[in-house]
C-alpha cells in the first residue's frame, strides 16, 4: 500500500483524501486548509481544466468564496451583470427582467457573477499549496472498512485515508460504493459556444444575462473572462433519445462535451440552426459566431436517501447530480465544500462530521436537484395558455425577493448551528 506523507488533520492525525479536481475538489480543498485540516486531492486528468465555458456563480456561493480567500480573485475575472433578462423565442419580445448588479448585493450581501468555469478553478488552485492536487491518479475502486477507507487507482496503487471524499462528479466511483443507482437521461441535449464579445457590440456596455424561452428548448447567454467572451448554451431534446438511463453510452460529463470527435463545429453549428429555425435572430447569430461548438447530453440522478459510510462522503455531482435549468450544480458544491469542512472541523469523531454534513445537506440539494427537473418543464412549455400564464407570472416569480431560499441561504450558518 502506497503511504501518502501528510501534515496536520483532524486532532493532527486524520488524513484526508479527496477524489477529483474540479469545482467540489478544489473548493474542499481550499476549505479544509482554511479550517486547518490538510488533505491530497488525486485528480485523474494531467492538469487541472482550462478549458470548459461559462457558469453562472450565484450569492449563495459567491458569499462563499470571498468567505475562503478567493473573493477577490474571482471578482478581479467575473463579470457581475445588471440583470436577467427573459426574451420570448420568436421576435424576443422582454417578457422579465430580474435585477442583478447592485440589487442582488443589497439583497444577499454577495454579487451574482458570470464567468469562465477555467477562471474559478485557476482562482481555488491558486489559493492551494504546491502538492496538494496530484494529476494523473484515476481512482478504479474505493474500498469501506468500520476504520478506514481505501482508494485505488489505476496504476495498482492503494491509499488508505482516515476520511474519503468523493468528489469525482456524475460518474463517480466513490458514489458506487455506496449506492447501485443509474445515471438518468433528460432527453435534452446542449449546444456549447464561447463567442468574442465583440460580435454583439449592442450588448458591450450592458453585461446581462440574456435568456430566450421556447416551445421544447431555450437558449441563454452571458459575458464571461472578463467580458472577453459570450457563453452560450442552447438545450433541446435530443431527436435520438431513447433509453431514460443509460451507464455505457458516451460519457455524462456534466463539466466537458460529451463530444463525438468526428463532429465537426460546422455541423453542430447547421443542426443547432436547425433546431431553433425562427428563433430571434440573436439566438442564430450566436450560433453563427462561435469558433467551436461543443455538444452535450444532460443527465441527471435520483436523490440518494444517504451519500455517507462512517469514513467515506460524496460532493458536488458525485452526490448530487442535477440538471443545470437553475444554475446550482457548481454553487451547490460550493456550499457543500464549506459545510463538510466546518462539520470536520467541528466533530468529535469522523463518522459523526459525515453524518451531520449530510444531515445539513441532503434535504437542501435534493430540493434543487428536484426543482432543477420542474424547471425544465417550465422553461420549455408550448405556445398556449399555460406559457401565457408563465410569462404573465414570470417577473414576480424571478423577482430576487421570491428567490430568498435559494441566493440567500447562508451555508455557513447553517454548518455552525
Ligand atoms: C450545460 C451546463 C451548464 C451548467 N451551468 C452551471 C451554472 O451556471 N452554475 C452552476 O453552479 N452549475 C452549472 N452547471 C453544473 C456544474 O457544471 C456542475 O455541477 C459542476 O461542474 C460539478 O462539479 P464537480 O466538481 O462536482 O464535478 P466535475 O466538474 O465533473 O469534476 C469532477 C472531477 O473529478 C475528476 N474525476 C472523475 N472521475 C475520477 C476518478 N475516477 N479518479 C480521479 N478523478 C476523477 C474529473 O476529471 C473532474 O476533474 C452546468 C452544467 C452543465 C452541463
Amino acid at each position: 500500500m502506497t503511504s501518502i506523507p501528510m501534515r496536520g488533520g483532524i486532532r493532527g492525525t486524520a488524513r484526508i483524501g479527496v477524489l477529483g479536481g474540479g469545482i467540489a475538489g478544489l473548493t474542499t480543498a481550499v476549505a479544509l486548509r482554511n479550517a486547518g485540516l490538510d488533505c491530497v486531492v488525486f485528480e485523474q486528468a494531467p492538469r487541472v481544466e482550462t478549458a470548459g465555458l461559462g457558469l453562472q456563480i450565484t450569492p449563495n456561493a459567491s458569499r462563499l468564496l470571498a468567505s475562503l480567500g478567493v473573493g477577490d480573485a474571482v471578482d478581479a475575472v467575473a463579470t457581475r451583470p445588471l440583470s436577467i433578462d427573459v426574451h420570448r423565442w420568436d421576435g424576443g419580445r422582454r417578457l422579465a427582467r430580474t435585477p442583478l448588479g447592485d440589487a442582488c448585493v443589497e439583497s444577499f450581501g454577495a454579487p451574482y457573477y458570470t464567468m469562465h468555469r477555467a477562471d474559478l478553478q485557476q482562482s481555488l488552485l491558486r489559493s492551494l499549496p504546491t502538492g496538494t492536487v496530484r494529476l494523473g491518479h484515476r481512482c478504479v475502486a474505493v474500498r469501506c472498512a468500520p476504520e478506514t477507507v481505501t482508494a485505488v487507482f489505476a496504476d495498482g496503487s492503494e491509499v488508505a485515508f482516515d476520511v474519503l471524499v468523493g468528489a469525482d462528479g456524475i460518474s463517480s466511483v466513490a458514489r458506487r460504493a455506496i449506492a447501485d443507482d443509474l445515471r438518468r437521461f433528460s432527453g435534452q441535449i446542449a449546444y456549447r459556444g464561447l463567442v468574442p464579445a465583440g460580435t454583439f457590440p449592442e450588448w458591450e456596455a450592458e453585461p446581462r444575462v440574456r435568456g430566450w424561452f421556447g416551445p421544447s428548448q431555450h437558449c441563454v447567454c452571458y459575458p464571461v473572462a472578463s467580458d472577453r467572451f459570450i457563453s452560450f448554451t442552447a438545450m433541446t431534446p435530443d431527436a435520438t433519445a431513447s433509453a431514460p438511463e443509460d451507464r455505457t453510452a458516451r460519457p455524462a460529463a456534466s463539466a466537458g462535451p460529451a463530444r463525438d470527435e468526428a463532429t465537426s463545429t460546422a455541423s453542430l453549428a447547421r443542426a443547432a440552426a436547425a433546431a431553433y429555425e425562427g428563433w430571434d435572430p440573436l439566438v442564430l447569430r450566436l450560433f453563427r459566431s462561435a469558433p467551436t461548438l461543443g455538444l452535450w447530453r444532460l443527465h441527471d440522478r435520483d436523490p440518494l436517501p444517504r451519500w455517507s459510510t462512517s469514513r467515506l462522503t460524496l460532493i458536488g455531482d458525485a452526490a448530487h447530480p442535477m440538471l443545470p435549468f437553475r444554475a446550482q450544480g457548481a454553487n451547490q458544491a460550493i456550499e457543500d465544500a464549506v459545510v463538510l469542512s466546518a462539520c470536520l472541523r467541528q466533530a468529535d469523531d469522523q463518522p459523526m462530521a459525515l453524518r451531520r454534513y449530510e444531515e445539513l445537506r441532503l434535504p437542501r440539494t435534493t430540493r434543487i436537484q428536484l426543482s432543477s427537473r420542474e424547471s425544465a418543464e417550465v422553461f420549455h412549455l408550448g405556445d398556449g395558455d399555460r406559457q401565457l400564464e408563465r410569462d404573465r407570472d414570470m417577473p414576480e416569480r424571478w423577482a430576487l425577493r421570491n428567490n430568498e431560499w435559494l441566493f440567500g441561504y447562508r451555508a455557513e450558518s447553517a454548518a455552525l448551528s
